[in-house]
């Protein structure tokens, strides 16, 4: 027994894009069961998910990890947003989620997201010359050298922190635009990564935090000629990573392509601005599948095709998109 200290965090009701907020309670731990967490409330009206005269919501923990800027048996702690009352709120799009996830179950989705970010210091990307430009793309993917990439300290320790939190964290990687980086988490069932990703994403923004510096999930952080920030998102199911899975998945492209608008409208706020056709994108007003096409909408990886099963990388979302949304909409177009 003893104190412990349990960040609660949870997505607020800001448009388009929502944000994370978080803040702490001191209570008896060690804690081992997610019932053993209490419930909690917050001030609604000041997150843009209540009007000033009634304005208490609801915080529901739904998942927790040791916490790993803390330590000791300290914890972190997602929630769902609910009503007053324990209903849904309108603001939790993770709600839906559980019952897509749940009628599909047998169909054993798994996700993989790469979720690239920015880092800024000021106004600019981080280690880009004080109001101007670093020479042009090519280097930077995946360089080293103090020259070549901008921010490794932040993306080692973040990377450390959500290991040891247990997130099912699958890699990193410099990105194409100098103080651009990347990261994986899965592949995982569809709340496991949603989960793991907003997860990921606050000890992100918390440990940028401790070196001064911010990261960004605006698609399109820089104009011009750089690289937007995406979330590509890979995805199969049992039947797509069985023998023959490779039919089920071009099926399954036919029916993103029907759906290409449905999902564009849940794929992240001014996606305009990164799907243009240019950058490593196809067009917003297009949509197109094949393998190993990194200009395509979708891209059928080349060990996929070879194998004749595995999963297809859906390139449109983007950096910000959440991930509740992107992984209810897949589901149900390719498995309904
Ligand atoms: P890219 O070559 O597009 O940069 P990455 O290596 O960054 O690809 O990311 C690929 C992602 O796909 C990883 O997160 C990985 O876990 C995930 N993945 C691998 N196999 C599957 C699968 N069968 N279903 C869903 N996701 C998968
Ligand atoms: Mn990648
Ligand atoms: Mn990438
Ligand atoms: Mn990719």
């Amino acid at each position: 027994m003893g104190l412990i200290k349990a960040e609660y965090i949870w997505i607020d009701g800001h448009k388009p894009t929502a944000k994370l907020r978080s803040k702490t309670k001191v209570f008896d731990g060690p804690v081992n069961n997610l019932n053993e967490i209490p419930e909690w409330g917050f001030d609604g009206s000041s997150t843009m998910q209540a009007e000033g005269k009634n304005s208490d919501c609801m915080l529901k923990p739904i998942y927790f990890v040791p916490d790993p800027i803390r330590g000791g048996d300290n914890i972190l702690v997602m929630n769902e947003v609910r009503n007053a009352d324990g209903s849904v709120h309108v603001s939790n799009t993770r709600a839906q989620l559980v019952e897509i996830s749940e009628k599909y179950k047998e169909e054993e989705a798994w996700f993989g997201i790469e979720q690239e970010y920015t880092f800024f210091q000021g106004r600019s990307p981080l280690g880009w010359p004080e109001g101007g430009y670093p020479a042009p793309q090519g280097p930077f993917y995946c360089g080293v050298g103090a020259d070549e990439v901008f921010g490794r300290d932040i993306v080692e320790d973040h990377m450390d922190a959500c290991v040891q939190a247990g997130i099912g964290f699958s890699g990193i990687n410099a990105e194409v635009m100098p103080g651009q980086w990347e990261f994986q988490v899965g592949p995982l069932g569809p709340l496991d990564v949603s989960d793991q990703l907003w997860l990921s994403r606050w000890i992100l923004y918390r440990i940028a935090e401790e070196y001064g510096v911010n990261a960004t999930l605006h698609p399109k952080p820089v104009s011009g000629d750089w690289n937007g920030a995406g979330a590509h998102t890979n995805f199969s199911t049992k039947s797509m990573r069985s023998n023959g899975g490779l039919k089920i998945i071009e099926k399954a492209c036919e029916e993103l392509g029907k759906k290409h608008e449905d999902h564009i409208a849940v794929y992240g706020a001014h996606n305009e601005e990164r799907l243009t056709g240019l950058h490593e994108t196809c067009s917003i007003h297009d949509f197109r599948f094949g393998v190993s096409d990194r200009g395509a909408s979708i891209r059928i990886p080349m060990a996929t095709a070879n194998d004749g099963y595995g999963y297809l990388e859906d390139r449109r979302p983007s950096a910000n998109m959440d991930p509740y949304k992107v992984c209810a909409a897949m589901i149900v177009t390719c498995c309904s």
